[in-house]
């Protein structure tokens, strides 16, 4: 695999003593996880990687490797593959099966937005746990002077299954064109009601294509968009595609 990026976070365990965990992202021609190491090693990014006997561990419903000793690596210095560009690489996942399948990282999918929550725009993050707060309070740490941050919250569906989807500051920003300030300035000028009002206008039954990773349980999915793109043709277009791709003829 190749690496994307590589950290290490030093931390004192429960029996007093240090320990130093290192990870990072990792990807192959199939899609992108995180590799956590209890070795001491510290890849470059663009490094290749291949391992021996990792174990995976489900980490937010998501599957990490981990490996426990360095000497399960073997560094590569004659790549099995082309290399990867990081900002560019998405493995394309119809919806549904992201719905139906596990949590995965590195995926491509679409969908047409049938739902934007009340609660997009700022949102009040716990300075604690980064959970959203509501009325001024996290539900773990009760009131607390939030720390301002910006999300979008869709629903997706691609006529058979839906996902909850949540577009984090940058891609909001990109997806908006307009920066945090510009956002809080709308929201003020108009009421938060009237900034919904206007992302209904702009994006409700538009159809999305979302990079980003997929969290899937048994409350079902939600998506977590890196960057998000709008499809810009007609729904002529996109029919006359399809026709052409599958060779339907009228
Ligand atoms: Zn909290």
């Amino acid at each position: 695999m190749q690496v994307e990026n590589w950290q290490a976070r030093t931390f004192t365990n429960a029996d007093g003593e240090e320990r130093t965990v290192r990870s990072g992202d990792v990807m192959d021609p199939t899609g992108r996880c995180r590799l956590t190491s209890w070795g001491e090693m510290s890849p470059e990014p663009g490094a290749f990687l291949h391992l021996k006997g990792a174990r995976v561990q489900y980490w937010q419903g998501s599957p990490d490797l981990v490996i426990d000793s360095a000497e399960q690596v073997i560094d590569l210095s004659d790549p099995p593959w082309d290399a990867i560009d990081p900002a560019d690489h998405w493995v394309e996942v119809d919806l549904t099966d992201l719905v139906n399948g596990g949590s995965r990282r590195g995926i491509r999918t679409s969908g047409t937005v049938v739902a934007i929550a009340n609660n997009s725009g700022i949102i009040e993050r716990c300075p604690e746990c980064r959970r959203v707060m509501r009325d001024g309070e996290c539900a773990e740490h009760g009131p607390q002077r939030g720390e301002e941050d910006v999300r979008l919250r869709f629903v997706l569906d691609d006529g058979v299954s839906n996902a909850s989807t949540l577009i984090g500051k940058e891609a909001t920003e990109a997806l908006t064109g307009m920066d945090q300030g510009q956002i809080r300035d709308a929201i003020d000028a108009s009421t938060r009601a009237g900034f919904i009002a206007t992302l209904r206008e702009r994006f409700l039954a538009r159809k999305l294509h979302i990079n980003g990773r997929a969290m899937v349980d048994t409350q079902g999915a939600i998506l977590m968009a890196d960057s998000v793109e709008v499809d810009t043709r007609t729904p002529e277009e996109a029919a006359n595609e399809v026709m052409a791709r599958w060779g339907v003829v009228l």
